[in-house]
């Protein structure tokens, strides 16, 4: 069932969001080389709580091992989404996708980013740049009266005609009260298919584009998920309100990408 969010909600949405954003860029601040995955989620977890509200990823269900253990995700290199912040140390050419979720005044937000640690190659530079163009390919399709499948129609083509993998096991969804709802959002459909999109909906959009084949496999730790053929992969997440005619985003890379210094 589709709920549709009032305008009331959707600023509470947006504080959650917003927070996930500034939680995003605190970490911005800090990636470097010589950081490990588990400083990151340190700084997430404490910025998080001095907001007063919870990191949602923190204990999250999985039907088939045990609850997430962080409250960030950190994907490095190979590792598509699910990575879990540990001992592993950043290096000079790695990227890493930072997926972070709060919980505040009983509201979700849900963003993800992909950083460069220090210099990394260009064919990685494209990889990123191509999947955060695809997200604001696909948030342009987000208006009322446009369907589920336009949104994934833009992903899909955007990064498939520069011979990048589509992640299809792995999609967006609604978002509110619940950090997922319905709809799914799929990073890959037909236009002009699917559930029609409504004033009042939230999303998060959120392409996970691979360098080479989309195909996956999981980790014994029942979370972990990488690309099979070990290359690299990118994940771009906002979470948006379609209201007022038009694609609301509710969260933000403004931030980070002052901080990066739009590395590309
Ligand atoms: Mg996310
Ligand atoms: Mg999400």
């Amino acid at each position: 069932m589709l709920y549709l969010k009032t305008e009331e909600e959707i600023e509470l949405l947006r504080k959650a969001n917003l927070l996930v954003s500034s939680t995003l860029a605190e970490i911005a601040k800090i990636i470097r080389p010589g950081v490990t995955t588990k400083e990151l989620d340190n700084l997430a977890e404490q910025f998080i709580r001095d907001h007063k509200a919870v990191p949602t990823f923190k204990g999250y269900p999985n039907p088939y091992g045990s609850p997430f253990p962080a409250s960030i995700c950190t994907s490095v290199n190979q590792v598509v989404v699910h990575g879990i912040p540990d001992d592993t140390i950043l290096q000079d050419g790695d990227i890493v996708s930072v997926d972070c979720g709060t919980l505040i005044d009983g509201f979700c937000g849900d963003s993800c980013y992909t950083f460069c640690v220090g210099e990394v190659k260009e064919e990685t530079k494209k990889l990123l740049k191509a999947t955060k163009e695809s997200l604001y390919k696909a948030i342009e399709q987000a208006l009322p009266g446009r369907r589920i499948g336009d949104i994934g129609y833009a992903v899909q083509h955007h990064c498939e005609k520069q011979g990048y993998g589509v992640v299809r096991e792995f999609v967006g969804h609604g978002i509110g009260k619940e950090m997922h709802e319905d709809p799914q959002v799929p990073n890959y459909g037909t236009r002009g298919t699917g559930k029609q999109l409504r004033n009042g909906l939230c999303i998060a959009i959120e392409p996970m584009i691979t360098l080479g084949s989309p195909k996956l496999r999981m980790l014994d730790d029942r979370w972990t998920v990488e690309t099979c053929d070990g290359r690299c992969a990118a994940h771009f997440e906002h979470t948006i309100a379609i209201h007022k005619g038009k694609a609301d985003i509710l969260s933000t890379f403004e931030q980070i990408e002052e901080i990066e210094g739009h590395l590309y």
